[in-house]
C-alpha cells in the first residue's frame, strides 16, 4: 500500500514517513499543496493520502477539492486538536478520514487499514441489504432511504465497513465520538437502539457480548 504524506514540518513528517516505513507501507512524502496532484496522479499510483490541512502555498481544504476532481483516491485529512470546523468541512467535501493532531504512527496505520477495507466493500458489498454511500453521506435498507442523525450515520457506517465484523465498543467511540473518549457506555447504546428501529431490522445490528456491534447483513 502506497500512502502521500502531505506536512510541511519536518518534525512531524520525519518520524510519521519512518514510522510508516516501519509497518510496511511505501511512502511519498511532499510538502507543499503544489506537490499534491502531480503525486496523486503520478504513474505509480497513491492508494491513500494523508493531507496536513496548513500547508505553506495553500489551504489543504482547497487541495482537497482538487483532488476530489479529479480522483477518488481515500484521502485522511489531519488537523489539530479542537479544529472541529475543518474536520466537518473536510468530511464534507469528500475526505474518507480525519487525524487529529498529534496523532501516533499506530493509529494512523489502523486509520489506513480501514480506509482501505472500507474501500474493498464498497466494492464488494452489492447484494448487502444495509447500502452506506460516506461521500453522499446516505443509507438506504432494501433500497429504501433511512433518515439519520449525523452519529447515527457515523456509527452504521463503520459497522458497514466490514459487515459480519464484530466491532468493538473502544472502536466505535473513538472513531464516531471522539478519540479520547471519556464518557459512559451509555450513550453507544443508546445511539444503537434507535438506529436499529430506523433500520426497520433490529436484528440487523446484532450485539456481540463482551466486545461491541455487528451489522449482520452478509450477502448471501
Ligand atoms: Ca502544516
Amino acid at each position: 500500500m502506497r500512502i502521500l504524506v502531505v506536512e510541511d514540518d519536518p518534525a512531524v513528517s520525519q518520524p510519521l514517513v519512518e514510522g510508516l516505513i516501519r509497518n510496511g507501507f511505501e511512502v511519498e512524502h511532499v510538502g507543499y499543496a503544489s506537490q499534491v496532484m502531480p503525486a496523486v496522479m503520478s504513474n505509480g499510483g497513491i492508494d491513500v493520502v494523508l493531507l496536513d490541512l496548513g500547508l505553506p502555498d495553500g489551504d489543504g481544504l482547497d487541495v482537497l477539492r482538487e483532488i476530489r476532481r479529479a480522483s477518488d483516491v481515500p484521502v485522511i485529512i489531519a488537523t489539530a486538536r479542537g479544529d472541529e470546523t475543518d474536520r466537518i468541512v473536510g468530511l464534507e467535501l469528500g475526505a474518507d478520514d480525519y487525524v487529529v493532531k498529534p496523532f501516533s504512527v499506530r493509529e494512523l496505520a489502523a486509520r489506513v487499514r480501514a480506509v482501505g477495507r472500507r474501500r474493498r466493500v464498497e466494492r464488494t458489498s452489492e447484494g448487502g441489504r444495509v447500502v452506506v454511500n460516506r461521500s453522499h453521506r446516505t443509507a438506504t435498507v432494501d433500497g429504501q432511504p433511512v433518515d439519520l442523525t449525523t452519529k447515527e450515520f457515523d456509527l452504521l457506517a463503520v459497522l458497514a465497513e466490514e459487515p459480519g465484523r464484530a466491532v468493538p465498543r473502544q472502536e466505535l467511540f473513538s472513531r464516531v465520538w471522539d478519540p479520547v473518549w471519556v464518557g459512559t457506555g451509555k450513550t453507544l447504546d443508546v445511539h444503537v437502539a434507535s438506529l436499529r428501529k430506523k433500520l426497520g431490522d433490529p436484528d440487523l445490528v446484532e450485539t456481540v457480548r463482551g466486545v461491541g456491534y455487528r451489522l449482520a447483513d452478509i450477502a448471501e
